[in-house]
Formats: C-alpha cells, sequence, structure tokens
C-alpha cells in the first residue's frame, strides 16, 4: 500500500489532473528513501500521463569558455577560480557548424550554444546570431542560446533570428542562491527568464541539485522554477569541480538525486525534465533510472567543461527501456499570438496514457 502522501499525490496529478500545493510535495519529500521505488513509480505515470514517453536530446557547443569575471561558486569557467579550464574567445564559424553536423549525426535535434559570460556585449551578440541562421540553414536543427544575463532589446533581436529556446538557469533556490553566487542577485536571474519568454523564444530553467540544499529547500527550488513556467528544466546534479568553492563538496548519493528528479517531475509535470551535468558522476550505473524517475530528456556528448558518455550509449540505453527519441524538441507551452499575448498551445500530439 503506498504512503498517504503517495496517494494524495496520484490522485491530485493523475485523477484531479491538477498540481501539487507544496505541504503535498513536501509530505512526498519527506517520506523515508525507503519509499523511493514507490515513488519513482509515481514520477513514471505522471511523465507518461503528462508528457508521453518520449525523450528528447540535445547537444551543447561551449562556443566561448572561461574568463567569465562573475563568481559562481560551482562553476570551472570563473576567472576568480584557479581551475585549469580551457579559455578561449568566440569560435569560428565552421568550428560551430562541425559540431552542429556532429549533432545531428548523434541523432539529436536541438544544437545550444552556450558562452561563459556575465552576458553578451554588441560583438559577441552579432557573431551568435550569425551562427545561429548558419546552423539552422545548414543543418536544420533546433537552435537554443545561453548567452547570461540578457537586455530586453536583446532578447527581442535572439528571438528574431529564430533562437527557438534560451538558457537561463536560476541555479539554485532564492535562499541558497546569495551563498552561491555574489556577482549579480537571483532576481536578476529571474528577470533574464522572464525576458526570454516575453520575446517570444521558449524558456529553458533550472539548476544544479546537491549544493548544500535541504530537501525543503529543493522543493522550494521547485516551485520557483514552476512560477516561471519554463517549458524545459535542466537538472544538473553537482560534480564538484576541483579549484571552484564547492570543489571539496560532497556529491548526493544515487538514491537522494532520484528522489530529487521523481519530486521535480511531480512538481513540474509537463515541463521537459533534462538529466544534464553530473548524471555519470552521480547517478553512475543508476543512469537510466533518472529516466524511469521522471527525466524526459538528456544532454548528449559532452557537458561544458566535463566530458559526458557517447551518444550511442545513449541511444542503447533508450532502446532498452524503450523509450523513443522525440522527433523535436516539442511545442513550447507558451507562445506569442498574433496579439503579443501568451497563449497556452497544446502539447504535440502525444497519446495521454495512465498505467
Ligand atoms: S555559471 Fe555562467 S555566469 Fe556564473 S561563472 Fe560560470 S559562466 Fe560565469
Amino acid at each position: 500500500m503506498p504512503a498517504p502522501p503517495l496517494v494524495t499525490a496520484e490522485r491530485a496529478l493523475l485523477e484531479e489532473r491538477r498540481r501539487l500545493t507544496r505541504d503535498e510535495a513536501l509530505a512526498v519529500a519527506h517520506l523515508p528513501l525507503d519509499d523511493l521505488p514507490s515513488l519513482i513509480g509515481l514520477a513514471h505515470q505522471v511523465r507518461l500521463a503528462w508528457c508521453g514517453p518520449e525523450v528528447e536530446l540535445e547537444s551543447l557547443i561551449n562556443a566561448k569558455s572561461g574568463a567569465c569575471p562573475e563568481d559562481c561558486a560551482f562553476c570551472s569557467q570563473s576567472v576568480r577560480f584557479h581551475t585549469g579550464v580551457d579559455v578561449f574567445a568566440f569560435l569560428d564559424l565552421d568550428e560551430i557548424l562541425e559540431a552542429a553536423r556532429a549533432t545531428r549525426a548523434a541523432g539529436a535535434t536541438q544544437f545550444c550554444i552556450v558562452v561563459a559570460v556575465r552576458g553578451p556585449e554588441e560583438r559577441l551578440l552579432r557573431r551568435v546570431i550569425d551562427a545561429v541562421d548558419a546552423v539552422q540553414r545548414e543543418t536544420g536543427l533546433e537552435v537554443a542560446c545561453s548567452l547570461g544575463l540578457l537586455q530586453p532589446e536583446q532578447a527581442r533581436r535572439l528571438a528574431a533570428a529564430g533562437v527557438r529556446r534560451y538558457n537561463h538557469n536560476l541555479e539554485a533556490c532564492r535562499e541558497l542562491f546569495p551563498q552561491i553566487c555574489t556577482t549579480h542577485s537571483y532576481d536578476d536571474r529571474v528577470a533574464t527568464a522572464k525576458l526570454a519568454r516575453e520575446a517570444g523564444m521558449e524558456l529553458c530553467c533550472g539548476g544544479i541539485l546537491g549544493m548544500g540544499e535541504t530537501l525543503e529547500q529543493r522543493v522550494d527550488f521547485a516551485f520557483e522554477l514552476a512560477e516561471l513556467e519554463p517549458c524545459e528544466v535542466p537538472i544538473n546534479l553537482l560534480d564538484p569541480r576541483p579549484g571552484t568553492p564547492l570543489g571539496e563538496h560532497d556529491t548526493l548519493s544515487p538514491r537522494e538525486a532520484l528522489q530529487a528528479i521523481a519530486l521535480f517531475r511531480l512538481i513540474l509535470p509537463d515541463a521537459w525534465l533534462r538529466l544534464a551535468g553530473g548524471r555519470e558522476r552521480v547517478l553512475g550505473e543508476l543512469q537510466g533510472m533518472g529516466l524511469v524517475a521522471g527525466a524526459n530528456a538528456l544532454i548528449v556528448g559532452n557537458y561544458l567543461t566535463t566530458i559526458g558518455r557517447s551518444p550511442e550509449e545513449d541511444h542503447a540505453l533508450l532502446e532498452a527501456l524503450g523509450m523513443p527519441v522525440a522527433d523535436g524538441p516539442g511545442e513550447g507551452r507558451f507562445v506569442v499570438d498574433a496579439t503579443g499575448a501568451h497563449a497556452r498551445p497544446a502539447r504535440r500530439s502525444i497519446p495521454v496514457v495512465v498505467e
């Protein structure tokens, strides 16, 4: 017999088709880890019912690495820490196109151009926009960007250039954020996340788990993200980078990480929940369980500063799990309609399956 908080959550999400309240989510979060199999089972049903069985694949390119003036405590690309990370200016267009073609060959449908900056200055923005155009023309891939803090006009220009999705993570919950970063604020990040959506781009907004947050803060973080109504939520699991302030920090245990993924699925039932950096290090043999615990998107290939496993291994995993690869990023939860208002489109024609 499932624990009462799981019965309540199941009724809410699968029968009443409503989102959980914070108290309901906290009650689930406080269940002992011995209840994890039941929680994972519910998260999987919620994922199937709200999103379908598909898994979206994306690749990243770190198009400008290191020497970032900000001081995010987890990040090896900050100029303030001695991490030995590669430092290079914005890559040549040829290098970006080569990575995009490799993304296509790896079976991914979305390509995200990432740069390590506080926010893009004019010359960088122009080069990114040129690269977006070239990648779209040459590969047909959907292009996402992650360029840091934006001004309204910059967001509008990126949207007009065809950038489908803008990534800007909150990284941590409001309460923890000042311990993670002092050079910009949590509200700065929220403002850019809102700007991206207002400009008509889909919002990709998540963060890093395992940076010392309490279980309650982890739940609050998921609710803070849900308030921004992101189309995609990347979940990074802290993989401590030597030389950063969090370089000696413990990682989550695999069971804690699976619990967190499942909780995020219950709180964000209709988002693309993407397993991102740290999955290999933290989940190890249990990576497949992450996809059964509610995640429905992966980054394939390498991450920004760490090596991922081969795309072939991920395709083999998806085949073994019977999870089809999504043929595109899917429709975002919000689009700008002809009047400029945000309308909520139906998701793609994914059958609702409740087991
Ligand atoms: S997370 Fe982004 S803004 Fe923060 S230091 Fe790293 S590259 Fe800079």
